[in-house]
């Protein structure tokens, strides 16, 4: 994972959007920058009663919108520009499915794998207790990223509100149900994928009933996204995770498909088609590819074999700027990771909402909703690219950069 090239990729699109708005550089350049930075030194008693210092971060790159919302990150490369720009992208997600929320991103600069789960219980509430006065309900919303789950989140709610004394669910989302979390949080990813994949299907006049898809990537995004496509009458023609690939132009038998990851946690080994590379399924004929692993996997060296018409981006990144032309001029529409895995933001929202109601959704209502933001997010963002004559990613930073503008100016500058 490289998040900071990434970045680069994603600001470079960012520009294109803001020069295709025709926006005032001058305005521009304070919704570029992080709102607020925050570095904090967390001393932590080791379990063999040596004390050692981690370094922690948050940044809130907007909060214009609402509350910053970002994950927590644990990582021995975590750092403050890597979180910089994950938070400016978030801000960028959020609004792009209009959900009231601003950007911000955490992390702590630490090896988990070297750490006990008392270390790390340690060390997540000291972060916390830290950084009491700036995260909260109404002012910035952690959620899970790499390496935290939902345990660090409910070690998070278990500390913000033994200081505020009181119940404060609603100061992190991706918690255990029983502690407030929602419903539909895993399969939202996936599930947003599907909404997407639907409507840019419908659009291009592609019945997703027989529609050959390949997907890269067999975890909570495109495990997900296969199971629904598959559910939706797609043919999956191809799968593949970090262990290996499985493809089957005649269409993989789907339902022995998911009782062999069952049982070996890997879609490697499955007997129903052709072994192949993980990479391999990028290229294989089918209509529309899912990559849902990793970013940067499909770039100038591979792009020109990509056979699918719509790639819907599971992943963050995963076409690089070269290979975002490359596709383009092929006609192959991209569906853009802002939008079309931001159905996990979208219920992490929902589950924000449920908390500070106390009243909680059954899975059906999690998902009538969620549809209802993706496809109405889906909507703009494609009339946006019809009336600007630009590629559905350019499109969603358009809208995304102009709602966060709207409310700047309707805010005020308070100096
Ligand atoms: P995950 O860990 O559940 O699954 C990742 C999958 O990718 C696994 O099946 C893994 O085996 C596979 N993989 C790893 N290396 C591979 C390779 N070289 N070739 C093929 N497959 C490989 O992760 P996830 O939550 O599904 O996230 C996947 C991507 O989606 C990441 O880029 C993540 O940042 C992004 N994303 C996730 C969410 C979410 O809600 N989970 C939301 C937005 C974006």
């Amino acid at each position: 994972m490289n998040d900071t090239s990434v970045f680069e990729g994603a600001m470079k699109f960012f520009d294109e959007a803001v020069q295709q708005l025709g926006i005032d550089p001058l305005a521009i350049e304070s919704i570029k920058r992080p709102r607020r930075t925050i570095i904090v030194n967390l001393p932590i008693r080791m379990d063999d009663g040596r004390v050692r210092v981690f370094e922690g971060y948050r940044v809130q790159h907007s909060i214009g919108r609402g509350p910053g919302k970002g994950g927590i990150r644990f990582h021995p490369e975590a750092n403050l520009d890597e979180v910089t720009a994950l938070a400016f992208w978030m801000t960028w997600k959020c609004a792009v499915v209009n959900i009231p929320f601003g950007g911000a991103k955490g992390g702590i600069q630490c090896d988990p794998s070297q750490l006990s789960r008392n270390e790390l219980e340690r060390l997540t509430r000291r972060w916390t207790a830290e950084l009491f006065e700036v995260i909260g309900p109404d002012s910035d919303v952690p959620a899970p990223d790499v390496n935290t789950d939902a345990q660090t989140m409910a070690w998070i709610m278990d500390t913000y509100s033994m200081h505020a004394r009181k119940q404060v669910t609603g100061v992190v989302t991706g918690k255990p149900i029983e502690l407030g979390g929602s419903l539909g949080r895993r399969e939202a990813t996936g599930r947003g994928v599907l909404f997407c994949t639907r409507e840019a299907a419908a659009r291009l006049e592609l019945p997703l009933d027989g529609a050959r898809v390949s997907v890269q990537g067999f975890g909570n995004v495109g495990g997900v996204a296969a199971q629904l496509l598959h559910e939706s009458g797609a043919t999956i023609v191809a799968v593949s995770d970090v262990n290996g690939g499985i493809l089957n132009p005649d269409g993989l038998d789907f339902p022995a498909l998911m009782n062999h990851v069952a049982d070996a946690k890997t879609v490697a080994g499955f007997e129903g088609g052709r072994v192949c590379e993980p990479a391999e399924v990028l290229e294989v004929d089918c209509d529309i590819l899912v990559p849902a692993a990793l970013d940067n996997v499909i770039t100038a060296a591979n792009a020109d074999r990509v056979k699918a018409r719509i790639v819907a981006e599971g992943a963050n990144g995963p076409v690089d700027a070269e290979a975002d032309a490359i596709l383009a001029a092929k006609g192959i529409t991209i569906i853009p990771d802002i939008l079309c895995n931001a159905g996990g933001v979208t219920v992490s929202y929902f589950e924000w909402v449920q908390d500070r109601l106390g009243w909680f959704w059954n899975e059906g209502e999690v998902n009538e909703r969620l549809e209802r933001i993706m496809v109405n997010a889906f909507d703009d963002v494609w009339a946006m690219a019809d009336q600007s004559g630009v590629s559905l990613r350019i499109a969603a930073y358009m809208v995304a950069i102009k709602r966060v503008l709207d409310v700047h100016r309707m805010r005020g500058l308070y100096a």
